[in-house]
């Protein structure tokens, strides 16, 4: 019987490196070797239990790799041996949800999200991907694969913050939150044009990247009041459009007072609890503002938007890969990103290392740019 080895969900703070049975794939699924994937936020929610998946799951959602094995109906456009990439979301493009543009809710609420969630994810040798029509998007020869390990999940989330709050030319876009998300949420604006860019993080290695990603300034709101240094750096009105990228009441407020009337709040944040509008924030429900929510936009025609901006140089997420690790190494991966330990910002996984090898002495130094 062909296995491969994965790491598996067994229970609140257990995930174990296990040898499963390998997916094959039927009509219209696809079968991926994973060359690259990496650990998300959201993983560390499911890991601690704040977020319930079965056990006996293979998690992740950040899936590069090589087409494996096709399934019927799809030899006309793929081919074993392509390199893609597969969003983190995995529409079907034909459900009431899709068809009415809410990809990401696909056959009901948060249903596009099926890897590391509904089904089986990407830490693991193979994926087997739904809806390969729809979901396989072609990487060009000449991106690595750290090139487009962040565009499965974290700059697609992270650019949705600037799109869905509508950040317009000459616009000023406060930021709170600057985690790999909070940082593609800055570079989203400073794409969309924002001219003002106000990046809102307690931790100072953060605060020095969100420059790199766009941010015109970035303040450490404990040491400042944020709300009140957005204020008097947009005239007294307030940001166009706040972007709150961490999923706190707190930030989710700050984002609210720092909104000026008829802007908008976009929130990226998963929030658990209650969550709080206060009436001044809102103006007594009279300020004309919008709050709008976004999971994670997928499916391959926003993955290759997102392989262009790459491929023109617009933009470049590999600064946010900080360590790497081989499949085997999942777990300890894992425990530095959950700590965020040695200030780590993302992981990037191969699974084709072999146990214990160091990432520098398997590939050499020169591997991130393939
Ligand atoms: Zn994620
Ligand atoms: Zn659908």
């Amino acid at each position: 019987m062909d296995t491969m080895k994965a790491v598996v969900f067994r229970g609140v703070n257990d995930i174990r490196v296990e040898e499963v049975a390998r997916p094959r794939p039927r009509a219209g699924q696809a079968v991926i070797r994973i060359t690259a994937t990496t650990i998300c936020g959201t993983d560390v929610h499911i890991v601690k239990g704040e977020y319930p998946v079965r056990p006996g799951l293979i998690l992740g959602h950040e899936p590069v790799g090589v087409i494996e094995e096709l399934g019927e109906g799809l030899g006309d456009d793929y081919a074993v041996g392509q390199r893609v990439i597969v969003g983190a979301i995995t529409p079907c493009g034909q459900c009431f949800y899709c068809l009415n543009g809410a990809h990401s809710q696909c056959r009901g609420a948060l249903g596009g999200w099926r890897f590391g969630n509904t089904i089986n994810g990407a830490w693991a040798e193979y994926l087997l991907v739904p809806d390969a029509q729809a979901n396989l998007a072609l990487v060009p020869d000449d991106l690595s694969d750290e090139q487009v390990l962040m565009l499965p999940d974290i700059a697609s989330t992270g650019i949705s913050g600037a799109e869905s709050g509508n950040v317009r030319l000459g616009d000023s876009v406060a930021v709170f939150a600057q985690g790999p998300i909070g940082l593609c949420a800055t570079l989203g604006a400073k794409l969309r044009g924002a001219a003002l860019i106000v990046a809102v993080d307690p931790n100072a290695e953060r605060r020095v990247m969100a420059r790199r990603f766009g941010a015109s300034l970035a303040i450490d709101p404990e040491g400042v009041d944020a709300v009140k240094a957005i204020r008097s750096l947009t005239g007294g009105r307030g940001a166009d459009v706040a972007i709150e990228a961490l999923g706190r009441q707190q930030t989710f407020e700050a984002a609210l007072r720092s909104v000026r009337p008829g802007g908008t709040l976009s929130s990226l944040g998963v929030y658990s609890g209650k969550l709080v509008a206060p009436y001044e924030a809102i103006h007594a429900g009279l300020g004309d503002q919008r709050i709008v929510t976004t999971l994670c936009p997928g499916g391959k025609e926003r993955m290759r938007r997102l392989i262009q901006l790459v491929q023109h140089g617009r933009m470049d997420l590999t600064p946010l890969v900080t360590h790497r690790f081989s499949l085997d190494q999942l777990p300890e991966a894992y425990e530095l990103f959950s700590r965020q330990a040695d200030g780590v910002m993302k992981v990037a996984i191969y699974p084709a290392l072999a146990k214990g090898t160091a990432w520098h002495d398997a590939v050499g130094a020169g591997a991130a740019e393939r």
